[in-house]
């Protein structure tokens, strides 16, 4: 499959930006996923974005299912967001001191979630799990960190073991570079596993500073966790004196108001939680918080170091604040509508076609399995028909619809996804599942 010379007769302009980037960038891209590697051919590059739509260098228009990846919950360029960034960016673009929106946007974390006692805001999600598990394991004085196979949380190092996303795609098992020793202070367990979780802490409980999780995963496809595993992780920490993460930097503030947290609905509140994404709107804005008593050892009044140049820094606030403020019950709703009716109409097409499949939410987001079967854990996640995907993808891209470059993510909607949008989507459903069988 993997052919990222191929030229499309519609994407010239693409493929020449790819020839230079190629020479300057290592794959010609900012980060591995958007290279098309599992899919093959162009990575189309992008020149404007508006509501539910993309624009490439060669004037295609697309109907955009990646929303960047997730910040995008109100379509691209929405009027309010732009407001307030223009007023933001007219003030001065960094301070390097505090400011009232860093305020304003950690006293709206805090109101929506319940756990989140105290926040500190950092530029990306992958700064926000490094400094939770630095910030675990400075508060109970242990080294080990548990996570699941197929959950990502950013290119730490310690959380790059059996990780999803962009790891998952290119097949990678783990990152080189990564030292054995530091590896070796990660434990990689099945996800939805309870009894595996037992069993390692019953061995060396006293040992684990923390168990981080994707609250729903989603970087290995949508994979919510099993009736009971969100309970059996706070049991299992509390009764050893872990810590528990749970990384929202997806699902926060896109499941609902207060996302997989509010959503889940189930009375077990992690100890520490990370966000990213949806509360940036599309600038780097990220933060990590939870209990006022683990956030009290940070750095100024704390022994654990943490910073940033531009940590809060004033037009990410505005943008993710304003972000923030249309996301109501209304949005979630509405999304909630979307995503069904395009779960449904991709369903369908596939039975039709009669390609093996499985559609899958956590929520709104949802994506979709070339494989049969439920899948709740990475196993079976990577047990799927890649190279179906991949048609799929094309025949959906030739169509005008941009979906996830990769069979392990999410498919995102949000607020702009008007019906002219869905229409488009639905219509080119059947012919991309029948390029699929
Ligand atoms: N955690 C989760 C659950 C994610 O999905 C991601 C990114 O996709 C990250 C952490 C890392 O965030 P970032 O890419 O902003 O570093």
């Amino acid at each position: 499959m993997t052919n990222p010379h191929a030229v499309p007769s519609d994407a010239p302009a693409s493929a020449a930006l790819l020839d230079r980037a190629r020479a300057v960038t290592p794959g010609g891209v900012n980060s591995p996923v958007r290279a098309f590697r599992s899919v093959g051919g162009t990575p189309r590059f992008m020149t404007s974005a508006r509501g539910p739509h993309l624009t490439d260098v060669d004037g295609n228009e697309y109907v955009d299912l990646v929303g960047s990846w997730g910040p995008m919950i109100l379509g691209h360029a929405h009027p309010a967001v732009l407001d307030a960034v223009h007023t933001a960016a007219a003030r001065g673009t960094s301070f390097g001191t505090p400011s009232e929106n860093e305020v304003l946007l950690a006293e709206e974390i805090v109101a929506r979630v319940d756990p989140v006692e105290r926040v500190r805001l950092v530029s990306s999600g992958t700064e926000a799990t490094m400094s939770a598990i630095r910030l675990a394991r400075g508060f109970t004085g242990r080294s080990l960190v548990v996570k699941f196979a197929g959950h990502y949380h950013g290119h730490v190092d310690s959380l790059l073991v059996a990780a999803g996303s962009g790891v998952a795609t290119l097949a990678l098992p783990d990152s080189a570079g990564v030292p054995a020793d530091m590896a070796s202070e990660t434990l990689v367990l099945p996800y939805n596993d309870v009894a595996a979780l037992e069993a390692v802490f019953a061995e060396r409980g006293d040992q684990v500073a923390c168990v981080i999780t994707e609250a729903a995963a989603g970087n290995m496809g949508a994979v919510p966790p099993a009736p009971g595993f969100t309970e059996a992780l706070r049991r299992v920490t509390a009764e050893h004196g872990a810590l528990l993460v749970s990384d929202e930097v997806m699902t926060g503030f896109r499941c609902s108001r207060a996302g997989w947290w509010g959503f889940e609905g189930v009375d077990a509140a992690p100890d520490l939680m990370t966000f990213g994404k949806v509360m940036g709107g599309g600038f780097p804005a990220a933060a990590f918080g939870g209990r006022a008593d683990v956030m009290a050892l940070l750095a100024p009044d704390g022994p654990v170091y943490q910073a940033g140049t531009l940590s809060g820094n004033p037009v990410a606030t505005a943008a993710g604040l304003a972000t923030l403020q249309h996301c109501d019950d209304a949005l979630y709703g509405r999304l909630d509508e979307v995503s069904r009716t395009l779960a449904t109409a991709a369903d369908d097409a596939l039975t039709a076609a009669r390609v093996p499949h499985r559609v899958q939410h956590v929520s709104s987001m949802f994506s979709v399995f070339f494989r049969d079967g439920e899948v709740t854990d990475y196993d079976a996640a990577r047990d799927q028909d890649t190279a179906a995907f991949g048609r799929f993808f094309h025949a959906m891209l030739d169509a005008g619809v941009y979906l996830p470059p990769s069979a392990f993510e999410c498919w995102f909607v949000s607020g702009a996804h008007d019906d002219a949008a869905l229409d488009r989507v639905v219509s080119a459903l059947p012919a991309a599942a029948r390029a699929a069988a």
